[in-house]
């Protein structure tokens, strides 16, 4: 059956998810530093400054230095949004009834056909129904 996470196990999640969010953006980050210098100095950048071309001409390594602030702060930039996309995406979540155990997808009404309400699944956790078990071997 479907029963709801203690706040311990909820605070422990967040944590989790928020530390994997981090780690997501620290590394696209790190990734997107040599990949942007590369694609500059051998691929070309795009139309840099009134080019009408799509790929601008490459960089020289001088270019590179003196660019250096402004492709970190896209490499920052690039790295918190994908901190903050990773966080909000984990966020949306799929509802599911905590009556009938129907899942659906996030929306306004919270009220489900059989008269259970919607929960957010991240809330809810399965675990084995130990009475229903012990009940069934009792029959038997
Ligand atoms: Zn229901």
């Amino acid at each position: 059956m479907w029963t709801r996470k203690t706040d311990e196990e909820l605070k422990t999640e967040n944590a989790n998810k928020e530390k994997s969010a981090r780690r997501t953006g620290f590394y696209t980050a790190l990734l997107f530093f040599p990949f942007y210098i590369f694609f500059s100095k051998y691929i070309g950048t795009k139309s840099r400054m009134g080019g009408n071309t799509l790929l601008g001409p490459t960089l020289t390594w001088y270019e590179i230095l003196k660019e250096l602030p402004i492709i970190l702060f896209l490499c920052i930039l690039f790295g918190l949004s994908m901190y903050l996309y990773t966080r909000k995406f984990r966020q949306v979540s799929s509802l599911i009834c905590d009556s009938c155990g129907k899942i659906k997808h996030y929306g306004k009404i919270k009220d489900c056909d059989c008269g259970g309400h919607f929960v957010f699944l991240d809330d809810m956790k399965w675990v084995e129904n130990n009475e229903t078990k012990n009940d069934n071997r009792r029959e038997k």
